[in-house]
């Protein structure tokens, strides 16, 4: 695949080699692009700059914490000054307390509500505003995230991030709508579940990799390099008339009615 060639693009959300947002980075390498990597903090830095080194082209690494807005203004100084223009941005990050997850839906905070909406959703739009610019630069550009099923269905434990979901989905329409007439186009891909480290957080994890297995037309589960797939084809200029759009990759779970 080379159908990102000389596209810039903005990764954030690489914490370690199983991340979703890596195997996305690792896609667009494949199919051509310069990249920037963004993680939350320097608990994840050394790792990030350990899997960027094995990249094909050297990628530009910044540090930014999403729930602050002086980060995210530094991150587009860095991303204007490493590339001038973007082509794509890809959000792979989502946050919610363990408790916010564990104890019953009915308990939750409204600090760990506030936290979870907002770094789960809120950043969307925040990375969004910041990206537009530089993609209008460009004349136009793609914006992805990463959703889950559980914005719409009841998973258990999923609980208050499943609420974020729902409006990071609703954000997207939104910003879609918004940014559509600048060219610039907004959709999710809604994965499957994968062992990561943001779904060690959520207990019973197990049961819902095996319902699936059993329950998914495809009697299987996704991976990540099949999300990353699908994340590729809509940052790529084949997915020209695609927005506003939440793309299932979940060996067709959601189709399902038992
Ligand atoms: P992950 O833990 O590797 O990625 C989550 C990322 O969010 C991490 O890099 C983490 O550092 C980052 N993050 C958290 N708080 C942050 C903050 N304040 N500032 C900046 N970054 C912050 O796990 P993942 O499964 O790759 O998750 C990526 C996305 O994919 C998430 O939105 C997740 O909900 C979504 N998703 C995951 C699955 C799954 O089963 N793993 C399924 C569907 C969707």
């Amino acid at each position: 695949m080379s159908d990102l060639d000389g596209k810039n693009g903005l990764v954030v959300g690489v914490a370690n080699k199983r991340s979703l947002a890596w195997a996305i980075a690792q896609a667009a390498d494949a199919a051509g692009a310069r990249l920037t990597l963004s993680y939350a903090n320097e608990r994840f830095g050394e790792n990030t700059r350990k899997l960027a080194a094995s990249l094909s082209r050297p990628a530009q690494l910044v540090g930014c914490d999403l729930s602050r807005d002086e980060e995210i203004e530094s991150l587009f100084q860095a991303v204007e000054g490493e590339h001038g223009g973007l082509d794509f941005l890809v959000h792979g990050v989502a946050f919610a307390s363990r408790e916010a997850i564990s104890e019953p839906f009915t308990q939750t905070t409204r600090a760990d509500f506030q936290q979870a909406l907002d770094i789960s959703a809120y950043s969307l739009v925040a990375l969004a505003r910041g990206a537009a610019p530089l993609m209008e630069r460009r004349g136009g550009g793609s914006i992805l995230t990463l959703t889950y099923l559980g914005s719409d269905r009841v998973f258990p434990n999923y609980n208050v991030m499943g609420v974020a979901k729902a409006a990071l989905e609703a954000s997207v329409r939104y910003l879609a709508a918004d940014l559509g007439p600048r060219n610039i186009r907004v959709n999710a891909v809604s994965a499957g579940p994968i062992k990561t480290l943001a779904a060690a957080g959520i207990s019973g994890f197990s049961r819902i990799l095996q319902h699936y297995r059993e329950s998914a037309p495809l009697r299987r589960t996704v991976d990540a390099a099949e999300v990353a797939d699908a994340a590729a084809f809509l940052l790529a200029p084949g997915s020209r008339a695609v927005t506003g759009e939440v793309f299932m990759v979940d060996a067709g779970y959601h189709a399902t009615g038992m």
